[in-house]
């Protein structure tokens, strides 16, 4: 027990721990993230995880590189999961650590289902998903009570590298106020004519965060019309989230790292003097 009764799984050899490692920013790890670095054997990780997250894993830990970027996505996912099958079934502790949320456009789903197929145990720790977190360091509530009682997900992208085609466009602009999309640049001029198309006013305003919490964080704000445009022009380096509807606008107000905080003096305390709260051992004298 600690000083503060809280107590952490410890990470069993042969388990699986799919893990989000939230969108960039240390800061925004869980506790339970920072818990299965500190314990796994091998970490086999995303091309979206921060180098800084990476840091904080065991020093003897090995590291397997899963990007999937410009690999072929559909066949390599496979051999992923099947990886963490191996290591698993070799007893080790198997973290796999994700982008943002593991269960948002994560293929956590995926990798959960062939675990179970193997009857190799895991363990799911949620993260903060990068949609949500983009438009909160952009000053943007994603909810807003005069703004909308909802708010939808979506993809850009399907497992075709396409636009899905199961998106219901009509459905998507007439009822959701708010729109959160990933991986939405490479389509997003398709995505804007169909929003517009059914319905969407051209001149809704559009965020687009890029390197979401991220000291190379960067927002373009837009309207839905020249959104397409305005990303070519400016050249906007992924990752990056777009964010569409009137909430949006709070920004003007609730713009918190605003450029002007740059100039001010950032005063810092150590992740180690955290750390050591978190790992202080029971006061006897408590017992
Ligand atoms: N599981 C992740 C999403 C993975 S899909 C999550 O919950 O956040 C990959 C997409 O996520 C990217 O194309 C981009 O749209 C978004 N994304 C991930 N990290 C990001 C970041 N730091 N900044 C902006 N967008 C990010």
């Amino acid at each position: 027990m600690t000083k503060l009764g809280l107590d952490f799984p410890v990470f069993e050899p042969g388990w699986v721990w799919l893990v989000g490692a939230g969108p960039g920013d240390p800061g925004l790890l869980t506790l339970h993230a920072v818990n299965a670095m500190q314990q796994a054997d091998v970490v086999v990780y995303d091309a979206l995880v921060d180098e800084r997250i990476l840091n904080l894993l065991r020093p003897d830990a090995q590291r397997v590189y899963a990007g999937k970027r410009g690999g072929r996505p559909s066949s390599k996912q496979t051999d992923i999961s099947l990886q963490l099958v191996d290591y698993a079934k070799k007893d080790l502790r198997v973290l796999r650590l994700k982008g943002g949320d593991p269960f948002v456009f994560g293929r956590g789903g995926e990798e959960g289902m062939t675990l179970v197929d193997h009857n190799v145990p895991f363990r799911v720790v949620p993260g903060i998903t990068a949609g949500i977190a983009g438009a909160a360091y952009a000053g943007i509530p994603t909810t807003h009570r005069d703004c909308n009682s909802s708010v939808t997900f979506v993809t850009g992208h399907g497992s075709s590298g396409d636009v899905p085609d199961n998106i219901n466009w009509a459905a998507l602009a007439q009822g959701s106020p708010v729109l959160v999309m990933y991986m939405a640049m490479k389509h997003l001029r398709r995505i804007s004519a169909e929003l517009m198309a059914n319905g969407r006013s051209g001149d809704e305003p559009l965020a687009v965060i890029n390197q979401a919490t991220t000291p190379a964080q960067g927002i373009l704000i837009t309207t839905l019309a020249k959104a397409a445009d305005d990303v070519e022009r400016v050249g906007v380096e992924p990752p990056a989230v777009c964010i569409l509807g009137k909430v949006v606008g709070l920004r003007d107000r609730l713009n918190w790292l605003s450029p002007q905080d740059d100039v001010k003096e950032v005063r810092t305390v150590p992740f180690e003097q955290i750390l050591e709260l978190i790992s202080t051992p029971a006061d006897p004298r408590k017992d």
